[in-house]
């Protein structure tokens, strides 16, 4: 039977390690950083996700910059917004949540935060530099994924590495943050033919199609490592791509649904946070 990662855990070290940061750059003469959350309208979910974010964001030492713009904001007022947050030195990261409401332009409001302020790391330029390799805010989700990975001392180098799901938000990133470990990677979609025989190839398997239960027994290699991104809310409570119970007995490890990759998310976006505000207050760590 496979042994569970548990992200939770992982997490909460991340946690601690980022508190930790923050103090060493508050004694080391800098800023305590400063997290813009960015919430447009009144979307439940989202005001969720944003209240986790700030409610951990400050039990981290960071302070909270939180702002909420109507939503029938204008175009031109949400973008006068991101301009007064990337000019205010107090903004380290600044992180507009996602999904805007219709009438707004995602891309054109992420084209105007800094590479550097950019902590959810989704902005064409921080994509930009981790296409080219070059260092950089990485997306949250993503590197969640490789932190598990790290913190399981799973060797990546040479690794048969098969990524199912190609997204800007995760498959993508996952991929590209694989192959700057030096991992051989292949990238499944919804057009790849024989799921399943590709899939069974990986040493780590990252699963981020969005389809519940899509990976069952047949499409993992015995002996691999399972990264299961998916999140899915049924009767029962969360479910991920991977039917857990019966990949249990063929991979080597495993990561649960909910307790696996999700705790990862804010915890790389803390850390991506203090990262952020350290380079702009020239401060090494
Ligand atoms: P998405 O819908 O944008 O992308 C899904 C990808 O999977 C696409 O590239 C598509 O080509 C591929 N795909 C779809 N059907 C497939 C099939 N049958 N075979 C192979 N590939 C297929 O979704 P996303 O934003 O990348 O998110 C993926 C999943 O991860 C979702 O369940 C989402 O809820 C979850 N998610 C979790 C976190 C987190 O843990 N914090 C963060 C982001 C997303």
């Amino acid at each position: 039977v496979a042994g569970t990662m548990d992200g939770a855990a992982i997490a909460r070290g991340v946690r601690e390690q980022v508190a930790g940061d923050v103090a060493r750059l508050v004694a080391a003469g800098g800023t305590a950083p400063g997290l813009a959350t960015v919430l447009v309208g009144e979307d439940p979910a989202s005001e969720v996700y944003v209240r986790n974010k700030r409610r951990s964001c400050a039990a981290a030492g960071m302070v909270d910059l939180h702002r909420h713009l109507p939503g029938d904001v204008t175009q031109a007022d949400a973008a006068a917004l991101v301009d007064e947050l990337a000019a205010d030195p107090a903004v380290s990261g600044i992180l507009l949540q996602l999904p805007l409401p219709d009438h707004l332009d995602p891309g054109e409001l992420l084209a105007r935060i800094p590479v550097g302020k950019d902590v959810d790391g989704l902005t064409v330029g921080n994509a930009g530099l981790l296409a080219q390799g070059l260092p950089g805010l990485r997306p949250c989700t993503p590197a969640g994924v490789l932190e598990i990975l790290d913190h399981h001392e799973v060797p990546l180098a040479g690794a048969e590495a098969v990524v199912v799901g190609r997204s800007v938000l995760v498959g993508r990133p996952v991929a590209q943050l694989l192959l700057e470990r030096n991992a051989t990677v292949t990238i499944c979609h919804s057009r790849t033919r024989h799921l399943a025989e590709v899939c069974r190839r990986a040493d780590v398997l990252v699963v981020a199609a969005g389809i519940p239960g899509l990976i069952g027994p047949e499409a993992v290699r015995p002996g691999a490592v399972v990264v299961d991104v998916g999140i899915h809310r049924g009767p029962q409570g969360l479910h991920g791509d991977v039917r857990f119970d019966a990949v249990q007995d063929v991979a080597r490890l495993l990561t649960p649904v909910p307790g696996g990759v999700g705790p990862m998310t804010i915890a790389m976006l803390l850390a991506n946070t203090v990262t952020a505000a350290a380079r702009q207050q020239g401060i090494a760590l």
